[in-house]
């Protein structure tokens, strides 16, 4: 067993458009790596095209598509609920992978200028004949999917577009697409993340500027009162490393946060598994030798076989970190069908892994047995690298031990 602490996440505040949590127990390169996915890679509905029929506003064409560009979109479930369109079969755009909003308006007032706000975009009804193609994602979409965010609600301001006088008019129709904010910064669900460490710089890394007292100029921000100041006598500890952010999620409303972290988790979970296939040489040899070589559950003829891969067995049955796992009930690695890191021998007893995205163990470090070390830690005397796992009852790397409900203890 690991002696590492395991992951806590502890939420502070959580609104219909921000969470505040604390992270804990993990290194700075996981949470900073937490805080750059939901800004870029969570894919969100914004608009992409716009045909302009007629503008005789004084916003330019290109003004005014930049502005619906940037308006948020309720995006629920939108890696479910669209595709891609580079994804899908349709030539331009279709109902599975687009939304067409339409903007048709023209002031009439003499006098008074019109405002048009995003609360004038309207969806427009499906063309005929495309709705025949077989796809769940339209069963997926929630009631409002695609429309301005707060569209109609009074509590919620519109996003202004443009200003109408007498007879001016604006008509076009704009084709919100699925994407992601490292194409376009119009799909990131986040209008803000940030995350605060060592509040009381007792590690160093900040350098204040002062005139006469630092203490003075500087006051701590409110996660100071989480941390135990330094003392005076204290010496500097040179190898301290932080282990605690606090962090801050702003959402433009497009995603949910509570959304927006676990899509954060997940994406960045598949990114991982990714990378470990791709590490894996050969993947398909691989599996079908360890099927031929071992057809029960006896001790795995593994080592010849598995040699130059991430991963040594010594015994039958152990979990296995990176790499091939044999035969049968595969243990290790990353499975397609659990979607979990650092699975069990067994599948019944419980996948485990952070962000597996089963219901049942969603969120962090959820293990089912008592093996199980935490972040590639290993027990036993073979403790070490990565994925080498010493006797059948302990488990893999990734996963780490103790049973949380979700991710979202609070
Ligand atoms: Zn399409």
């Amino acid at each position: 067993m690991s002696s590492e602490p395991e992951p806590v996440v502890r939420i502070r505040e959580l609104k219909h458009d921000r969470v505040n949590f604390v992270l804990e127990n993990v290194d700075m390169a996981l949470a900073n790596s937490i805080r750059r996915v939901m800004i870029a890679d969570i894919p969100t509905v914004a608009i992409d095209l716009v045909e302009i029929d007629s503008n005789t506003s004084v916003l330019p064409d290109e003004f005014i598509a930049h502005r619906l560009g940037m308006i948020p979109l309720v995006s629920t479930a939108c890696d479910e609920a669209m595709r891609y369109s580079r994804d899908c079969t349709c030539e331009t755009n279709c109902a599975f992978c687009s939304v067409v909003l339409e903007l048709n308006i023209r002031s009439e007032i003499l006098g008074l200028h019109l405002d048009v706000t995003s609360n004038h975009l309207e969806i427009a009804p499906a063309r005929p004949g495309v709705m025949d193609e077989v796809g769940e994602e339209l069963s997926k979409r929630v009631e409002n999917f695609g429309l301005p965010v707060g569209k109609n609600n009074p509590n919620v301001p519109p996003v202004l577009i443009a200003r109408l006088g007498k007879g001016q008019e604006i008509r076009a129709r704009c084709i919100a697409k699925k994407g992601i904010a490292k194409e376009h910064a119009k799909w990131s669900p986040c209008s803000a993340v940030s995350f605060e460490y060592d509040p009381h710089n007792k590690l160093r890394h900040t350098s204040y500027w002062f005139e006469s007292d630092a203490k003075a100029e500087w006051p701590t921000s409110r996660n100071a009162t989480e941390e135990e100041p330094p003392r005076d006598d204290e010496p500097f500890d040179y190898l301290a490393k932080p282990n605690k952010f606090y962090m801050e999620v702003e959402t433009d409303g497009s995603l949910g946060p509570q959304e927006v972290v676990m899509k954060g988790l997940q994406e960045l979970q598949t990114k991982l598994a990714n990378l470990i296939l791709g590490l894996k040489a050969e993947p398909e040899v691989d599996i079908l030798q360890n099927s031929e070589q071992n057809q029960g559950p006896g001790p795995a003829g593994g080592s010849a076989q598995n040699a130059g891969s991430w991963n040594s067995r010594p015994t039958g049955g152990a979990g296995g970190g990176w790499g091939a796992s044999p035969a049968g009930r595969g243990s290790g690695s990353w499975s397609p069908t659990t979607n979990n890191w650092g699975n069990r021998s067994s599948p019944n007893t419980g996948g485990g892994g952070w962000g597996g995205s089963s219901p049942a163990n969603a969120g962090w470090s959820s293990s089912g047995d008592a093996a199980g070390a935490g972040w590639g830690n290993q027990a036993g005397a073979q403790g070490g690298t990565w994925g080498n796992t010493a006797t059948s009852a302990q488990g893999a790397g990734w996963g780490s031990p103790g049973q949380q409900s979700n991710g979202w203890n609070v």
